[in-house]
């Protein structure tokens, strides 16, 4: 495996596999599949693993949606909420997949800091079970403890569309992320209990208000898995500089989101984008979070990506920019895994 290992914040390779037939087609992960994220290419990109999101899609049109994002200008209209027995078997199905991967040997789902690093060491996929957007748990959070028995250790209390706990970013730009109400009384009932189960809270989707409110009451480090510089890039789904200040005074991180909408200055879903403006990127957040708290986060499988690093067979390109661009060897491996260990045993406990 090329080294350092990347170990990553997010990618939606469990939908896909969902929508391409589910537990019984769940083989083309180690036989090859068109798509970013499979064995076989995460052995020739030293993808290491990573947080494997759980996501109950809507019946929305994914063309449609990133060709009005290569726009000047654009304001998705968010889908309807779900309801929790319809996302439920979604969200199972899912869940059976990944456990399908650990059972065929394609990965191992990690319960602990631990664990992650035992994989890195032996090269076996590492992965985190995290759901993004709190669909499938009910109000009483009955499911949230079933799931973390089944091995849940992270969870977005929204994707952008809004859930009974809270409410998320719009796809805009320009915009600013504060839109909209912060979490319910439901929402807080969330945090409190994914502190006291030790669950990781991942702020990546929520509005500005709801990000305030998790930061005010989670006793948890925050942590923004997949998300970019709103000062390079003025989207509804990056941080500001006051929000990346409130990470680092928690002694949380943000994961890089490779998605070149949140990366590109004019906010377009384009793919013709250098790693320069990746860098660019992770020079800022460096500026403010330092070097222990900068990840990556590359959402591959859920979005469109710069061309260089189309897949995770891609990844070392990006290792060679960050070298090129004057990053110490030290600073690649926090950036690649460390600094993503360090918040997890946090969070987790060792
Ligand atoms: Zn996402």
């Amino acid at each position: 495996m090329t080294t350092p290992a990347v170990f990553d914040g997010h990618n939606d390779v469990l939908l896909q596999l969902y929508r391409a037939g589910g537990v019984s087609k769940a083989d083309v992960f180690l036989t090859g599949r068109k798509g970013a994220l499979d064995a076989e290419k995460a052995k020739q990109g030293g993808f290491g693993g990573g947080f494997f999101a759980v996501y109950v899609p809507s019946p929305v049109d994914l063309e449609f949606k990133f060709e009005e994002m290569t726009k000047p200008a654009y304001d998705l209209p968010l889908p309807e909420p779900i309801d929790w027995e319809d996302a439920l078997p979604v969200a199972m199905t899912q869940v059976a997949i990944l456990l399908e991967l650990e059972r065929k040997g394609a990965l191992k789902v990690c319960r602990s800091a631990a664990d992650i690093r035992a994989c890195l060491d032996s090269g076996k996929m590492a992965a985190i079970f995290h759901i993004e957007g709190a669909e499938a748990i009910d109000p009483d959070l009955h499911t949230l403890d079933v799931l973390h028995a089944a091995g849940l250790r992270s969870i977005g209390p929204v994707w952008s569309r809004s859930t009974i706990f809270g409410h998320g970013v719009p796809f805009r730009y320009p915009s600013s992320p504060d839109i909209g109400d912060g979490l319910t009384d439901q929402g807080l009932r969330l945090v409190k209990r994914c502190n006291e189960l030790r669950i990781m809270l991942d702020l990546s989707h929520l509005n500005e208000k709801g990000f305030w409110d998790v930061a005010r009451h989670s006793d948890a480090p925050l942590v923004a898995t997949h998300s970019n510089a709103h000062a390079i890039c003025p989207h509804s789904r990056n941080l500001t500089d006051d929000q990346l200040k409130a990470i680092a005074e928690s002694d949380g991180m943000v994961g890089l989101n490779f998605a070149v909408a949140f990366l590109r200055e004019d906010g377009k879903m384009l793919a013709d984008v250098p790693l320069t403006q990746m860098l660019r990127h992770l020079d800022h957040l460096i500026g403010i979070l330092g070097e222990d708290r900068v990840g990556l986060g590359s959402d591959y499988d859920g979005a469109v990506v710069p061309e260089e690093v189309t897949t995770v067979a891609g990844l070392p390109r990006l290792r060679e920019a960050m070298i090129q661009h004057g990053y110490t060897e030290q600073l690649v491996k926090k950036l690649c895994h460390e600094n993503w260990l360090r918040v997890l045993e946090k969070t987790w406990g060792a």
